[in-house]
């Protein structure tokens, strides 16, 4: 396979194929933002940066949703 690279669900292990509809998750440090975005338009080998996280799927992406959620509500305020 050589230089064949696919994505990984940072959530599941998942392999990412053909017609599924993947997302990506970036937590922007500076606004503390999540920012979700569509995958599927992207090339097979777009890189990911140490913050991004590759998800498979709605339920893979909420589970990642509420842990940012929760981390958010554990901080002092
Ligand atoms: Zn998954």
């Amino acid at each position: 396979m050589g230089e064949f690279r696919t994505y990984q669900c940072d959530e599941c292990g998942a392999l990412k194929q053909q017609s599924n509809h993947w997302f990506l998750l970036r937590l922007v440090a500076d606004s503390g933002r999540l920012v979700i975005e569509p995958l599927d338009g992207k090339l097979p080998n777009h890189p990911v940066a140490p913050d991004e996280v590759t998800l498979c799927s709605k339920r893979c992406v909420m589970v990642q949703v509420e842990k940012f959620m929760q981390r958010v509500m554990e901080q002092p305020s």
